[in-house]
């Protein structure tokens, strides 16, 4: 029987780990492990996927969601207290960047089709005290259109990405700027995380900040750096969150595969939706008028837990995201666990992701789209 592991990171690697050995070999006789030639070309590279001026590379993307938010915070553009829209149909780490930074999460609920933040929704939690909104590109489709846009215009809102699943990825409709679809360039500012597991994954932590505004990317370069604007000289009680240079020439290495990754992605996704015929079985939506990256592949059925015992006996693992939203997660539960957002609890309970990673290509995806529809024909 062939098995078909929901993610093997080693196989997933295995067509870029002879470049990345020899990138990280270049690090190490480099001498410099910190603040050097690779990070400097990553940031350069991010910022011109995203047709912007600034790039800070830093740690991860929860803490790169984070510095924005506290070097807004040093900028006087936010205030303890202050709510941010958040999706409720997110991983977990949106809503936490928030809370950290003693803002107060505002979640939405996700529209049943994209399974996004549902624009139409976000208005009526617009408040006095509400500063920004962070659109989540969740399963590396962008959550962006004209509605969102004219809401963060209307009202001043920062407009914080978290493209952390949807590196590549473009919108319907241009950002802020009139002008950039990518997703990383339609707000404010934007958080990229690098986790393994990511669409563009590093050999452990990493994430980035991305931003068209020089007052903010030189905050959050300090801040990550001990709050040192200069050797030091320390304008924050700042922290230590900067990307090593191991990561960052392993990263400028898989960059180069970026559009090789998003079209296999693509192609996988087209497969599973041609190929996925059984009635129980909603398909996430393909949209025509943007570009998606497919970091997940996301079915919904009724019989979910069923659905993944059958397919894991047949040999093929899935996972689920996610499979408990933020505002019922013990965490959040005292203050936001008598909250109903029926779609993403909804989401939350019928969830099955598919594989989707490298090796897993289109025949593959034909393969196990089959053994789902059997399952619904048993
Ligand atoms: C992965 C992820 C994060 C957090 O990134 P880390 O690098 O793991 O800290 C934040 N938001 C979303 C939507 C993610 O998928």
């Amino acid at each position: 029987m062939t098995r078909i592991p929901f993610l093997d990171l080693r196989l997933a690697n295995a067509g870029i780990e002879a470049e990345v050995r020899e990138a990280v070999c270049r690090v190490i006789g480099s001498g410099r492990y910190l603040h050097g030639e690779a990070t400097a070309a990553l940031e350069r590279r991010l910022a011109q996927l995203c047709h912007r001026q600034h790039c800070v590379a830093v740690s991860n993307g929860l803490d790169a969601l984070r510095l924005i938010l506290l070097a807004y915070k040093q900028l006087g553009r936010v205030a303890d207290g202050d709510e941010v829209i958040v999706p409720a149909n997110t991983y977990i780490a949106s809503a936490l960047a928030v809370s950290q930074c003693g803002l107060v999460p505002r979640f939405v609920d996700a529209d049943a089709v994209t399974m996004c933040l549902d624009p139409a929704l976000v208005e009526e939690a617009v408040n006095a005290r509400t500063r920004a909104i962070m659109p989540v590109h969740l399963y590396g489709t962008p959550c962006w259109n004209g509605q969102l846009r004219q809401i963060a215009t209307d009202y001043e809102l920062l407009v914080v990405e978290d493209n952390a699943q949807a590196i590549g990825a473009e919108a319907c409709c241009p950002g802020l700027d009139g002008v950039t679809t990518i997703t990383g360039g339609l707000g404010h500012a934007a958080a990229f995380s690098f986790y393994p597991t990511k669409n563009i994954g590093a050999f452990g932590d990493a994430g980035a900040v991305v931003t068209g505004d020089e007052a903010l990317a030189a905050a959050v370069r300090a801040l990550a750096n001990y709050g040192s604007d200069t050797r030091y000289h320390n304008i924050y009680i700042g922290y230590n969150c900067r990307m090593d240079e191991v990561q960052a020439a392993a990263l400028c290495v898989s960059l180069n595969h970026l559009e090789q990754e998003s079209g296999r992605r693509g192609l996988v996704a087209k497969a599973y939706d041609d190929a996925i015929t059984a009635p129980q079985v909603t398909r996430p939506a393909v949209l025509g008028d943007c570009r998606q990256v497919w970091h997940q592949y996301v079915i919904r059925c009724s019989q979910r837990d069923g659905l993944r015992q059958y397919l894991d006996a047949e040999g093929v693992g899935t996972d689920m995201h996610y499979p408990v939203p933020p505002h019922r997660q013990p965490c959040y539960r005292e203050e936001y666990g008598h909250l109903s957002l029926p779609v993403a609890e909804a989401i939350a309970a019928e969830c099955v992701s598919l594989p989707i990673a490298a090796p897993v290509d289109a025949a593959t995806a034909g393969y196990v789209a089959g053994l789902v529809n059997r399952y619904f024909e048993r």
